[in-house]
């Protein structure tokens, strides 16, 4: 959150109010929508983040396998990489571990 008031701010002069914010989340973060969506409305009041639209992207988890070079989205409650193909768990997660701010939109204000 913090990090979205920042560029706001770098963004130009406290003219500026951020309408739009889309933060990036793995599925292997465990991060429930609502909570972030209820955190975000709550540190945003009151800053030039007031009242803005929070976009949640789901980052999938995925990886590829170390034995038969297999790589994709991995299914269900993902604790650790298991190959979806040969069932091996020598692999690497490539994804899901995301948790950035994408991008923001800012209008002038009225
Ligand atoms: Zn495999």
């Amino acid at each position: 959150m913090e990090a979205i008031i920042a560029e706001a701010a770098a963004a130009g002069p406290v003219s500026k109010r951020v309408v739009r914010a889309r933060v990036k989340v793995g599925d292997l973060r465990q991060i429930v929508p609502d909570t972030l969506q209820f955190a975000y409305e709550t540190l945003t009041k009151d800053t030039c983040a007031d009242s803005s639209v929070l976009e949640i992207v789901r980052a999938p988890a995925t990886g590829v396998c170390a034995l038969c070079a297999w790589e994709g989205e991995l299914q269900g409650p993902v604790i650790g990489f298991i190959c979806a193909k040969c069932g091996a768990i020598e692999g690497k997660l490539t994804g899901g571990r995301e948790l950035f701010l994408e991008s923001i939109e800012v209008v002038d204000n009225e």
